[in-house]
C-alpha cells in the first residue's frame, strides 16, 4: 500500500555511508518547506531551512539522474555555502580548484587566472557529489528526504506525490520550492519559452594523464568549441568538449572529436585522450541558455536549474545553485528573494554568455573582441582579480562587469580603428552587453534574453572558426 507506516529506512551503497531515506508512510502531511528535487540546488535548499529550524519534505523522483554528465566544478562562493552547512563533510574524492588557466592558442602561452586572496573552490565527479550531498542532508534530523517519488504542485501551498501505480498523495506546505532542473515544466510554469539551444557537449574522463596546471580548470580555446579539463579526483581528469549547435552534425563521432581538437589539446593530455576516446567513454549533454526567473506564479520559489541554465564554460550552475538555496533561506519574502536574486545574477548571466560568444565566433568583431581579453588579463592583474570575482560569483557589481567589459571593448575599438575600421562595426554588436548591464532592474525575461540576442550570421557554419595550428608555449604569467 502506498501510505503504510513504515520507519526512516537506512540502506547501504557498496562501500559508501548509508543513506536515511525516509518511507512514505512516515511523511506528514505538513511541512514548513517542501522541496522538489535533489540535485545540487535541492539539497542546498533543504540544508539551509533546516539550519533555520524549518521542517523539510525533500523529493527525489529519479536518483540515478545524478549518473549523467553535470556539473562537476564549484566556485569558492558555492563551496562556502556547502561549507557552511557542513555538507562537504566526509566528501573523499575531491580536489581543490585554484581557478583558472586559459589556452588562447595565439603562440604567447597560457594565461593562469586565480581566485583572489588565495580562494578556492572544488571539483568532484557529479554523481559523487550529489549522493554525497543526499546523504549529509538526510541526516538532518528536519529533514525527511524521500527516493522514487514525483512531486508535482497541486497548489502554491501543496504539492502531489506520485510513486507510480497511479497512487497519490497531498503534502501541505508553507513554502514550496521547486528544484528540479531544466525538467521543471509541469511542476511549476517555468519561463521555458525563452530556452534557447546552444550546443552539445562530449563529456569524457582521461585516466592517470597530467594536466600542466594542477588544481586549476584548463579552458582550452583554437578548436571549433571550447573544451574545459580539470581534475576530479587524484587519478582522473573530466574533459567537457563543446561543439557548437551549427557544426554538430557528424560531431558525435570520437574520430571526427579527435581531429577536431587534438592539435589544440595542451601536450600533457593528447596521449590520455587519444588512448581514452571511444564512442562507449564519451557521455553527451546539450547545453541551452534560459534567463533566469526565481519565481513561478504568486507563491513557488525556483532554485538552480529551475530558475535558469547558461552555457558551462563558465562552470556556475552549482555556484547559482547554492546562493539561490541561501539567499532564499535567508528572505523574509518571495518576492525579496526573487528580485535579489534575479539582480545579482544578473552580471554572471550577461559574463558567461559574452565569454562563450568571444570564444567562439570568428566574424572579425568577436575575433577583436576575443584577442583583447587575452591581452587585458595578459597586462593587468586587477583586470584578472576582477574578472575571477565576477566568474566565481565573489562580485556581482555590475561597475566592476562595465570596467571589464568596456577596457576590453575599447582596446579592441582602438585596434581596430588602425587595422580594419569595418570592424568597428561588428563590434558595436558586442556593446549590447555593458549597455544591457546599465539597466537599473531587468525588468523583464526578455531583456534578460538580450545577452544572447545574435546577428544572423551566428547560425552560419562558417562563422565559426577553423582550426588553428596548435602553438604552444610553457610560461603562464
Ligand atoms: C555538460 C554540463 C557540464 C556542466 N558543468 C558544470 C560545472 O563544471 N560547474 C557548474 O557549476 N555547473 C555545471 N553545469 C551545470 C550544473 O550541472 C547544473 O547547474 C546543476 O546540476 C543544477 O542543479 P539543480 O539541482 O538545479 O538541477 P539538477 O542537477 O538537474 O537536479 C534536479 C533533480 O530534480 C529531480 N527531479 C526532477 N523532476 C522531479 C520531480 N517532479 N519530482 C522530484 N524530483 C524531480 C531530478 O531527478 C534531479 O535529481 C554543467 C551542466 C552540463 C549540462
Amino acid at each position: 500500500m502506498f501510505w503504510q507506516r513504515a520507519s526512516r529506512c537506512e540502506y547501504s551503497c557498496a562501500g559508501m555511508r548509508r543513506l536515511q531515506t525516509t518511507e512514505l508512510g512516515d511523511i506528514r502531511s505538513t511541512y514548513d518547506t517542501v522541496v522538489i528535487g535533489a540535485g545540487p540546488a535541492g539539497c542546498a535548499t533543504a540544508a539551509c531551512f533546516a539550519a533555520r529550524g524549518a521542517s523539510v519534505l525533500l523529493i527525489e523522483s529519479n536518483p540515478k539522474a545524478a549518473r549523467r554528465f553535470a556539473g562537476e566544478w564549484i566556485h569558492p562562493e558555492g563551496a562556502r555555502v556547502l561549507n557552511a552547512h557542513g555538507l562537504l563533510e566526509g566528501l573523499e574524492s575531491s580536489v581543490e580548484g585554484r581557478g583558472f588557466a586559459v589556452f588562447p592558442n595565439d603562440g604567447l602561452g597560457p594565461i593562469r587566472l586565480d581566485y583572489p586572496g588565495l580562494a578556492t573552490g572544488l571539483a568532484c565527479e557529479h554523481e559523487t557529489l550529489v549522493t554525497h550531498l543526499r546523504r549529509r542532508v538526510a541526516e538532518l534530523s528536519q529533514v525527511d528526504y524521500v527516493e522514487g517519488v514525483r512531486g508535482r504542485l497541486a497548489a502554491t501551498d501543496a504539492v502531489e506525490l506520485s510513486a507510480g501505480g497511479g497512487k497519490t498523495h497531498r503534502v501541505h506546505s508553507r513554502r514550496v520550492v521547486v528544484a528540479a532542473g531544466r525538467s521543471s515544466r509541469g511542476i511549476a510554469e517555468a519561463t521555458r519559452e525563452d530556452q534557447v539551444s546552444i550546443s552539445l557537449m562530449a563529456g569524457l574522463v582521461v585516466t592517470d594523464a597530467h594536466l600542466p596546471f594542477d588544481g586549476y580548470g584548463h579552458v582550452i580555446v583554437g578548436g571549433p568549441g571550447p573544451v574545459l579539463a580539470y581534475r576530479i579526483d587524484q587519478r582522473r581528469i573530466r574533459l567537457c568538449i563543446d561543439v557548437p549547435n551549427a557544426i554538430r552534425r557528424g560531431a558525435h563521432a570520437p574520430e571526427w572529436i579527435w581531429k577536431s581538437f587534438a592539435e589544440v589539446l595542451p601536450a600533457a593530455l593528447r596521449p590520455g585522450v587519444r588512448e581514452g576516446l571511444s564512442s562507449a567513454s564519451l557521455s553527451w549533454a546539450s547545453n541551452a541558455f534560459r534567463p533566469r526567473r526565481y519565481q513561478a506564479g504568486s507563491g513557488v520559489a525556483l532554485v538552480g536549474d529551475a530558475a535558469g541554465v547558461f552555457h558551462p564554460l563558465t562552470a556556475m550552475g552549482i555556484t547559482m545553485s547554492l546562493l539561490d538555496a541561501e539567499a532564499l533561506a535567508q528572505a523574509q519574502s518571495l518576492p525579496e528573494y526573487a528580485s535579489r536574486r534575479a539582480s545579482q545574477s544578473y552580471i554572471p548571466e550577461l559574463l558567461s554568455n559574452a565569454i562563450y560568444q568571444a570564444f567562439v565566433r570568428s566574424d572579425p568583431g568577436s575575433e577583436a573582441i576575443r584577442d583583447s581579453i587575452y591581452r587585458t588579463w595578459r597586462s593587468s592583474s586587477a583586470h584578472r582579480s576582477r574578472t575571477m570575482n565576477l566568474l566565481g560569483a565573489a562580485s556581482s557589481s555590475r561597475g566592476d562587469f562595465v570596467r571589464a567589459f568596456s577596457r576590453v571593448a575599447l582596446r579592441a575599438g582602438a585596434g581596430a580603428l588602425l587595422s580594419d575600421p569595418r570592424t568597428v562595426v561588428d563590434l558595436a554588436n558586442w556593446l549590447k552587453w555593458p549597455w544591457a548591464s546599465l539597466h537599473p532592474q531587468p525588468a523583464s525575461v526578455r531583456s534578460r534574453s538580450l545577452s544572447w540576442a545574435a546577428p544572423e550570421s551566428w547560425d552560419r557554419s562558417d562563422f565559426f572558426r577553423s582550426r588553428q595550428p596548435f602553438k604552444e608555449k610553457q610560461d603562464a604569467n
